[in-house]
């Protein structure tokens, strides 16, 4: 199957990028009017969501073979996933005690609940709001009801659980699993080639989706005014997803994953601004896999298993993110933490992010549980939310630099022969 080239792709990517902002930047009805192509595409990532991981983790776990290579392999992956997670907590707490972007005045001022355009508690209907409420849906989330319904609400956690399951039996029925195995991987491949072609549409879609959004914030006017309201927390949330992004990750890219770090987020160059122009890490997935497996040759068998559990249980980004809009929303009201509430914190906006969906502004909903956890006001929420879009958008490219990042690093430590050659540079 043909896909475009990468250098290509990246300029054609970068002026469809360009183009975005400026339709919806300077004319923002302009923008609007475009959006529907940028849906389009987030339509055509999100229908091979479901087929993907179902196939991908079957055919991922009847490769694996032995149940215990399995484990290992499910250990090592998850101890990366925390690790890296508490490492980002732990930057986004430091940055927002040093910089302390919250000032009680705020409070006073801001009335932003009516500018978000969507009502808080409709968002928070049905959610956990307490830690032991968040590990017990974790845990049913496991197992799927209806296989089906988890299908069609897109509930990636419990469908990858269902067929790591259904793939291992299927190795143990000999000649009848095998053809099974085998249709699999026909799906599989088929829909990895329907993702190869998506990705010629990917500048158009990505472009629009940026002019479509910028367009409904009312262009660089509307938007400016937003981002200085809340800068000192919009600047620390970013300042500490570059910290995370450029130095922490691309230290175990190096050095455990043994990668060149600049080629690699070239290869992930698709899969990186499709998560900022769509902030949802399952929309992105499709494209994650692409670009790691068929760009940068990560092996197919982990890269299969690590990026759909990535794409929903590790999100770097959004655990720093809840961490300073905890303590951010601390500051403004005017409420001092001591330490014990701080590592509370930490742990909360861990098991906050672990448990938010890959969709956009997952993570201002599973927040309740942190501000909860420390007897912190859930009102300070309608403080966050004029800007939730944008660094929604921000925190989930780092969500999948940190999948990505997880793929190369796990691949490379259960010994994958690389063949730097094979890398497309
Ligand atoms: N939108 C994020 C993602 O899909 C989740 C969040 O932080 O809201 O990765």
């Amino acid at each position: 199957m043909i896909a475009p080239g990468p250098h290509r792709l990246l300029v054609a990517l970068l002026l469809g990028i360009l183009a975005g902002m400026m339709f919806g930047g300077l004319v923002p009805e302009w923008g609007k009017a475009v959006q529907f192509l940028g849906d389009l595409f987030l339509r055509a990532l999100f229908v091979m969501v479901v087929p993907l991981v179902m196939s991908s983790m079957i055919v991922g776990v009847s490769s694996v073979g032995d149940v215990r290579t399995l484990g290992g392999l499910g250990f090592r992956t998850i101890l990366f996933f925390v690790t890296t997670t508490g490492l980002a907590v732990l930057v986004g707490l430091l940055l927002v005690v040093i910089i302390h972007p919250g000032t009680p005045l705020l409070q006073e001022s801001s009335d932003l609940t009516s500018e978000s355009g969507y009502s808080l508690s409709q968002r928070m209907e049905d959610r956990p709001t307490t830690v032991a409420e968040l590990l017990k849906s974790i845990l049913m989330n496991l197992v799927p009801q209806n296989l089906l319904k988890a299908m069609v609400n897109v509930d990636v956690l419990p469908l990858i659980i269902f067929s790591l399951v259904f793939g291992s039996v299927l190795t143990t029925l000999g000649e009848r699993g095998q053809f099974v195995i085998r249709f699999f991987e026909g799906v599989n491949e088929a829909i990895m080639g329907m993702v190869h072609l998506l990705m010629w549409t990917a500048p158009v879609g990505i472009g629009a989706l940026i002019a479509g959004r910028l367009g409904e914030a009312g262009g660089f006017s509307g938007f400016w005014p937003q981002l200085i309201q809340l800068g000192a927390y919009a600047a620390t949330v970013i300042l500490a997803l570059l910290i995370h992004g450029m130095v922490t990750l691309p230290l175990f890219l190096q050095l455990l994953g043994k990668q060149n770090v600049l080629t690699y987020v070239r290869n992930m160059g698709t899969a990186l601004t499709t998560a900022f122009s769509t902030g949802s890490s399952s929309a992105t997935l499709p494209l994650t896999m692409e670009c790691a497996i068929g760009r940068h040759r990560v092996s197919k068998r982990i890269a299969s298993f690590v990026l759909p559990l990535g794409a929903t249980i590790n999100m770097n980004g959004t655990a720093l993110y809840e961490a300073i809009a905890a303590m951010f929303i601390a500051q403004t009201y005017g409420i001092e933490l001591d330490l014990g509430q701080t590592v509370i914190i930490f742990l909360t906006a861990t098991l906050a992010a672990i448990g938010a969906a890959g969709i956009p502004e997952a993570g201002l909903v599973t927040m309740v549980i942190v501000l909860k956890a420390v007897n912190l006001p859930v009102e300070g929420i309608s403080l966050l939310l004029v800007i939730d879009w944008f660094l929604d958008r921000c925190r989930t490219s780092v969500n999948v630099w940190g999948d990505a990042v997880g793929a190369a690093v796990i691949d490379q430590l259960e010994g994958h022969e690389h063949e730097e050659s094979t890398r497309q540079p």
